[in-house]
């Protein structure tokens, strides 16, 4: 855990970041842009560079955590605070009644490509099935 000046507003907070070469860290430092969307204490909301639908946002915790599982052992409140979040972003983003997917992608078969814990917030049309391609 270290002290530091987090560049995206939120004042001096203690976070375990950043993780050398990590994406979401450099985002959550406000080192590499992005279209910020939603922002709590812990959490930090981006739109995706690259949507899988109409409405696709990512809530990252601003402390790195490799995924979802190792959020949920070190940080169960910020896991709570991230699945807040991506329903505060549903609000927002006007698809809260029309209804979305929260997903965490675990591992080479969910596709997984960048390893800081985020949640994806989908949704803004009628969403695909998922699971076997
Ligand atoms: P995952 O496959 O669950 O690891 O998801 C990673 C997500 O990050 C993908 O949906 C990417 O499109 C998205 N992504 C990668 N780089 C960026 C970026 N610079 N800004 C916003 N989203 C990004
Ligand atoms: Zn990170």
């Amino acid at each position: 855990m270290v002290w530091g000046v987090n560049h995206s507003g939120l004042g001096w907070v203690a976070y375990d970041c950043c993780m050398d070469g990590c994406l979401f860290c450099g985002i959550v430092a406000g080192e590499i842009p992005a279209e910020v969307v939603h922002r709590t204490a812990r959490t930090v909301a981006i739109r995706d560079i690259n949507p899988q639908a109409k409405t696709h946002v990512l809530v990252l915790p601003v402390e790195h955590h490799e995924d979802a599982l190792a959020l949920a052992a070190a940080a169960p409140d910020v896991l709570a605070e991230v699945v807040a979040a991506g329903a505060a972003v549903a609000e927002a983003e006007g698809i809260a009644e029309s209804g979305y997917r929260l997903v965490f992608n675990t591992g080479p078969d969910a596709g997984r490509t960048v390893f800081h814990a985020h949640l994806h917030v989908l949704g803004g049309e009628q969403l695909g099935y998922f699971g076997r391609l």
